[in-house]
């Protein structure tokens, strides 16, 4: 039987591939680009 607990934590923490930040889970339209990295400004 699958902890769900154990299950999640197992799950590989989404990072930005510029800046290496940890990013919280998000919308699949942001890419591998955190926030600061994906912004359209820059
Ligand atoms: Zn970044």
């Amino acid at each position: 039987m699958v902890n769900v607990l154990e299950f999640f934590r197992n799950l590989p923490k989404k990072r930005c591939h510029e800046c290496g930040n940890e990013m919280y889970e998000q919308a699949d339209c942001y890419g591998n680009l955190c926030d600061e990295c994906n912004h359209p400004a820059r």
